[in-house]
């Protein structure tokens, strides 16, 4: 199968980040599909990676997952999340609800392991309605029940990720194979997920975030910013961060 696996949101503190609470969902929505997409690579299946960690707000976020997804043909997409608000268990998300034998299959068996099955359900999500493949988003848990908690820590993500390449593939996963990918695939993803991740900001065009691009103006008009000899800025997203903090601080004046 060719499968886009999506680790919802943005990483932690960015703008687009996933819900918090006694555990946090950027880093859980990672934790789960990184240890996914190295189950299914193993597996011999062909797997995308339609994460995007870093985008100005969320509509830029939603908008990017859908174009890594749909830059080919998928058998399969994928997109990881967990719950919050007041509720215990697992749901899965389709288009118009419809009923796909893996989201059956993700309920039922993240049931097994003792999540409570909330079902699979209809909710007008943007990365489900903007995908072109067959989709679905998984709700693993809720990251502000005690006991939704207490259960995926006991179990682990990499259970947890073993668990949906069941249902998804309907092949079981063998712990030696799942063990030997995680020392091996997991790294590598790793790896290639942490190349793409310091964008570098060098000028004021529209790689450059709009919320970030008044102060970094201002910074460049008062000669605090000044580019290399090429002109380049070279700025990455925390330093955006901070000089955007900065300024709403009005320590620029
Ligand atoms: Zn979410």
């Amino acid at each position: 199968m060719r499968i886009g696996i999506n680790c919802g949101h943005t990483v932690s503190g960015q703008p687009g980040c996933g819900a918090v609470g006694l555990i946090n969902e950027s880093v859980e929505t990672r934790e789960v599909g990184n240890r996914l997409m190295a189950i299914l690579k193993g597996a011999g299946h062909t797997v995308v990676n339609c994460t995007n960690d870093y985008a100005a707000t969320t509509n830029a976020n939603l908008a990017e997952i859908c174009r890594l997804a749909n830059a080919q043909p998928l058998d399969l997409f994928v997109s990881i999340h967990f719950n919050s608000g007041g509720g215990k268990g697992t749901e899965v998300f389709t288009y118009n609800g419809v009923r796909h034998a893996e989201a059956v299959a993700v309920c039922d068996k993240l049931h097994a392991l003792g999540f409570v099955n909330r079902g699979v359900k209809n909710q007008s999500l943007y990365v489900i309605n903007h995908t072109n493949a067959k989709a679905m988003l998984i709700e693993v848990c809720f990251v502000d029940s005690a006991s939704d908690v207490e259960l995926y820590r006991r179990l682990g993500a990499q259970r947890v990720a073993e668990t949906i390449a069941e249902a998804i593939t309907g092949k079981t996963v063998t712990r030696k194979e799942s063990e030997e990918l995680t020392v091996t695939q997991y790294e590598e993803l790793k790896k290639e997920i942490a190349g793409l991740k310091p964008m570098i900001y060098n000028y004021m065009d529209n790689n450059m975030p709009d919320w970030a691009k008044p102060t970094i103006q201002k910074l460049m008009d008062k000669g605090i910013l000044v580019g290399d000899n090429e002109g380049k800025l070279g700025l990455t997203m925390d330093m955006l961060r901070v000089f955007v903090a900065n300024d709403r601080a009005g320590i620029y004046g």
